[in-house]
């Protein structure tokens, strides 16, 4: 049980280790999908906390932000047929599959409004997707599968923090918000639990 988070730590020491090298967004994807796509090769480590649906939306939980906001990670969490509005980023990200299925569908802005493309995909665990104002930075997810689908994000910046668009679906535009997080403690990434034999 006491090192079961440690793919966790490895993934945040290693994710480090990387803006640390570079800030140039085509190789921090390229590297960085790398690195999620080892971490959600296996499915031992998320401690049941961050893996929790909510009855009434989907939960966004932080697994750990850089000291200096140049990444953040989040669990997103989603109970059958939960989904997001269509929103944008601001910063990259990527998205890997833990469990279940997600689907994605790309959207590009037209005249002020986002307008669906031709990019629809469902991911299901292991493989992962890349976001960005570069590469394309609009889109609605949706959990496709009949349970609980669990996905960890990784983006360019304290990413609860940030001001984003979304498009209100009951007038039809665009409105700001911030996400924020469901969560108030993080994983203890560092530690053995208490009591630990020696
Ligand atoms: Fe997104």
């Amino acid at each position: 049980m006491a090192n079961r988070i440690a793919p966790l730590r490895i993934f945040v020491r290693d994710f480090t280790e990387l803006v640390d090298d570079t800030s140039d967004e085509a190789t921090l994807l390229a590297k960085g999908r790398g690195l999620l796509a080892e971490l959600i090769s296996g499915d031992d480590w998320l401690p049941d906390e961050y893996a929790t649906a909510r009855a009434d939306r989907y939960a966004q939980y932080l697994l750990h932000c850089d000291p200096l906001e140049r990444f953040s990670m989040v669990s997103f969490v989603w109970g059958p047929g939960q989904r997001t509005p269509v929103h944008n980023h601001t910063v990259w990200g990527l998205v890997g599959v833990l469990r279940g299925s997600e689907q994605s569908e790309g959207y590009e802005l037209r005249d002020g409004l986002p307008v669906a493309g031709a990019d629809r995909q469902v991911m299901i665990r292991g493989e992962v997707d890349a976001v960005s104002p570069t590469i394309g930075d609009w889109h609605r997810v949706t959990n496709s599968s009949d349970d609980v689908s669990i996905s960890i994000h990784v983006y360019g910046g304290n990413v609860g923090t940030l001001r984003r668009r979304k498009l209100d679906e009951t007038s039809g535009q665009l409105v700001d918000f911030v996400s924020g997080y469901d969560n108030a403690a993080m994983p203890n990434l560092w530690g053995l639990p208490a009591a630990t034999p020696c």
